[in-house]
């Protein structure tokens, strides 16, 4: 069950996947995952095209979760384990694809809403390495096609940003890379995942399978997945850039057009009847990609600073990436702000933090809301951080320089009152 068809075979079994049999063109494929965020389903016939389209698979925790074999309670623990103990994942010089085209034309990409600045391929990971090949990073990129060759990469100052700039420093033109379509949710989750520099998370996706995956190079040395359905050659310019966006992004608002490096694709390898997944940008599998990697980051610095941490989560309203709430048990007067500091330094993307008691239900935001009413006071309990690194993605923050407000909320009950006066009354009056 290492690769997405096994996954997909499981869906299946389970009658969790819609599957549309009738040939569709590819603007209504689009159009139709567009206007169905939640939606889990496979297009078996697109007009034009040869590949398959998959949507929605990562798009809950539940899926995530069955797609690993765990429980989606200890899919934190799972993935801190994952990133603390990588597991190098073996090599098979034989791979499911093979070589197809030269170019991107006949996969079925499109633009996913009618202001994107281009076609747009959302779901691929990218592979590349530092100059002497010690490292190895693997991350998920949006990527707009310029044409049949080109793309442009958005790259945010990360870890492919800082392999970009080692291989500047050597005196290379371009950055070599692998980057692979259509992967078993672990791989797609390791990726998002904030494994520290130098650390491969093909290794953190191998931990998470159990040590059932394979990586094939390709002709430039980069390694992609074995069972991937779609993997592309190419190089990341040093040199050329162009304009890339408009793009929806997390928080379903355009973002702006930057300059960005530009990669040239050398081949595109496919798998026999390849499946071409197509994640909608501010869907829910984008969300629950980029949030439960750091959802698990900030439960475990916050378990780091107070003594227990009974769940994360980075709310949909928050574009499961700004907001975030936590519930702890509080054992003492200062715990909740203590646990918020954590939590902002775990994700820097971070904008407004809830801390709650355990008590609270924290998957539910009525709760939430119920806990900032009863146990909240604004001049005591509300944390104001000024002009902290914040997210490219905020409209409202400075997207050039990144800086944002940031504001904790300590909704836990404060020990000096009785507790009773802050439990919710049950139906029989306690
Ligand atoms: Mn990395």
């Amino acid at each position: 069950m290492g690769d997405l068809r096994g996954f997909l075979e499981e869906l299946r079994r389970r009658g969790s996947i819609q599957e549309f049999e009738e040939p569709m063109a590819l603007e209504e494929v689009y159009r139709s995952i567009r206007s169905n965020p939640g939606m889990r389903a496979i297009f078996k016939e697109v007009r034009g095209y040869d590949s398959k389209i998959v949507t929605g698979i990562c798009g809950s925790r539940e899926l995530i979760a069955a797609a690993i074999g765990i429980d989606p309670s200890a899919l934190h623990g799972a993935l801190n384990d994952a990133i603390k103990n990588p597991l190098e994942p073996g090599e098979s010089p034989s791979a499911a694809f093979s070589e197809a085209e030269e170019d991107l034309s006949r996969l079925p990409i499109s633009r996913y809403y009618p202001k994107d600045g281009g076609p747009y391929i959302s779901s691929a990971i990218v592979s590349a390495r530092s100059p002497d090949g010690s490292i190895e990073n693997v991350s998920i990129h949006r990527m707009m096609v310029l044409g049949g060759r080109r793309l442009a990469i958005r790259i945010v100052p990360r870890h492919l940003f800082r392999l970009c700039e080692m291989a500047k420093a050597s005196g290379l033109k371009a950055l070599s890379v692998g980057m692979a379509i259509g992967l078993h949710p672990s791989v797609l989750l390791a990726a998002s995942s904030p494994a520290p520099f130098g650390v491969s998370e093909y290794a953190v996706a191998n931990r998470l399978m159990g040590g059932g995956l394979r990586l094939t190079r390709l002709e430039n040395r980069s390694r992609v997945p074995s069972d991937a359905e779609i993997a592309i050659e190419g190089e990341i310019s040093l040199e050329e850039s162009e304009d890339e966006g408009p793009f929806v992004d997390l928080t379903g608002t355009y973002d702006i057009v930057r300059k960005q490096p530009v990669v040239k694709v050398d081949k595109v390898y496919r798998r026999d009847g390849s499946i071409y997944h197509a994640l909608l940008p501010g869907g829910p599998e984008h969300a629950i990609l980029m949030g439960l990697p750091y959802e698990a980051k900030i439960r475990e610095w916050v378990a780091a600073t107070v003594s227990t941490v009974r769940d994360v989560r980075l709310t949909p309203g928050g574009c499961g990436w700004l907001h975030a709430v936590i519930s702890i048990e509080k054992q003492a007067e200062g715990d909740g702000k203590n646990a918020l500091l954590a939590a902002f330094a775990a994700h820097p993307s971070l904008k407004h933090a809830v801390v709650v008691d355990s008590d609270i239900d924290i998957s539910d935001p009525v709760a939430v809301e119920w806990a900032i009413a009863t146990r909240f006071q604004g001049d005591r309990d509300l944390v104001i951080i000024r002009g902290a690194r914040g997210s490219s993605l905020d409209p409202s923050a400075d997207q050039e320089n990144l800086t944002t407000t940031k504001l904790g909320f300590d909704a836990t009950r404060p020990l000096s009152k009785p507790k009773d006066k802050f439990l919710r009354v049950g139906p029989e009056g306690r």
